[in-house]
């Protein structure tokens, strides 16, 4: 028999409700059978089910990062105060010494990095098979990205039925990892290789992953056809079939929506440097947003204009992009961030229980799990975060989003992941003690 497990702590953050002051949050297997106040669990002397009272302590939903490349983990943040084509060199050039064993070393570095921040969901993006294998033997749930780059309209065809070769490779290793194909970006994919990727989304209701308007170097591209992207891509051998194939178009939007390209299932990330004229039209087509504020700070492309997206009815959610071009994978302190960077650039606030939201709830809603994670509720995966508020007893509980987004820390105050019912991590000062 299946035994019956009741979690109690002091708080409980399930998302679709207020937050419990004394609950309970009953699993059985993978999955939740109900959350509640203590009491509404009847007779806790009985044998029904076994109790872990974790005493004070917070519980929530586990953190889904929308956008990553584990594969650079274990690089240090590059320099990117000269935009992104620059940094992208860097980036290549960073990893030609690089072995398979150094690459499958960064993934988990990455791996166990986003894991003990409190990240249960990922969305990763990957030129190959490395990090599904890495992510295979571990617990955290992903949604997989096959990277396809392609500027030759000749070759649309061989790299599109490579890319299938590869993407079939993918689905045969894990239930909890998900698969699709992540267009690099619109001026690095051409317009038949986005039509046959835009059918075959469209015909397996996969979503799309793409960077969209995320420098101010592009534009020069589309708008000029110069500035540092000329550099980078006579650099790589790319330059060529660029100037034949590429038209001039006002933006990376612009070519997708003039050629129609822009189906509902894409999920775009950065947006720092769209305008409104490309946000107005992303909208209406039903596009959704990735916010990553960090990542942009850093490579000096701006920040995305949250207060704009918020007007139009965007969902939008939060990715940390990788180690490459940010501090950390911890979701808490990427939201932080944004929150400060969007109340000093936009004067726009966010409120603790908003983000909250963007990095659980609606990012379930923009990967369309939202069936299964970013609540706590009954037949919803048993995915969530405890974290000790022992030292925080002063407080009043008013608010605890405001406890958790801006008082508590990953790297001190997290003490147990779940995932599927399951410890999926564990403090290290938690094991001590045992
Ligand atoms: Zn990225």
């Amino acid at each position: 028999m299946i035994q019956k497990t009741l979690h109690l702590s002091k708080i409980i953050l399930a998302n679709d409700k207020e937050a419990i002051i004394g609950g309970g949050l009953l699993i059985e297997d993978s999955k939740i059978i109900s959350v509640g106040k203590k009491e509404d669990f009847g007779d806790l002397t009985s044998k029904n089910f076994q109790i872990i009272d974790h005493g004070e302590t917070l519980i929530c939903p586990g953190f889904i990062n929308l956008h990553t490349h584990l594969l650079y983990s274990k690089l240090n943040l590059i320099d990117g105060s000269d935009g992104l084509f620059p940094w992208l060199k860097e980036l290549i050039d960073s990893t030609l010494n690089w072995r398979e064993k150094d690459f499958i070393a960064s993934i988990n570095y990455g791996i166990n990095q986003a894991l003990s921040s409190g990240t249960t969901y990922i969305v990763e993006n990957t030129p190959n098979l490395l990090s599904v294998q890495e992510l295979a033997k571990g617990p955290i749930k992903a949604l997989i990205g096959l990277e396809v780059f392609g500027s030759n309209e000749e070759e649309a065809e061989k790299t599109f039925q490579e890319a299938l070769d590869f993407n079939s490779k993918f689905s045969i290793l894990n239930s909890q990892l998900n698969f699709t194909f992540s267009p690099h970006a619109p001026y690095d994919v051409s317009k038949p290789l986005w039509e046959k990727l835009t059918h075959w989304s469209t015909g397996n209701n996969k979503p799309l992953l793409t960077h969209l308007e995320e420098s101010p170097q592009e534009k020069l591209w589309w708008q000029r056809k110069s500035g540092p992207g000329v550099d980078f891509w006579k650099n790589i051998n790319r330059l060529e079939p660029k100037l034949k194939y590429w038209k001039k178009y006002k933006s990376g939007v612009d070519f997708l929506n003039k050629n129609d390209l822009l189906s509902k299932n894409i999920i775009a990330t950065h947006l720092s440097q769209a305008t409104k004229e490309d946000l107005l039209i992303l909208k209406e087509k039903n596009i959704k947003l990735v916010h990553c504020p960090r990542s942009n700070f850093y490579l000096n492309n701006g920040t995305a204009n949250l207060k704009f997206w918020n007007e139009l009815g965007f969902l939008w959610g939060i990715g940390t992009d990788s180690n490459a071009s940010n501090k950390n994978l911890d979701l808490l302190e990427e939201l932080r961030f944004a929150i400060n960077q969007q109340k000093l650039v936009y004067n726009f606030s966010i409120s603790a229980k908003d983000g909250f939201s963007a990095i659980t709830s609606n990012a379930a809603k923009i990967i369309s799990k939202d069936s299964y994670i970013g609540y706590l509720k009954s037949g919803y995966c048993a995915d969530f975060l405890i974290f000790n508020i022992k030292e925080k007893s002063g407080c009043t509980y008013s608010d605890p989003y405001h406890l958790l987004i801006w008082d508590l820390n990953s790297n001190k105050d997290l003490k147990e992941v779940w995932i599927n019912g399951q410890k999926a991590w564990l403090a290290k000062h938690v094991l001590h003690k045992i």
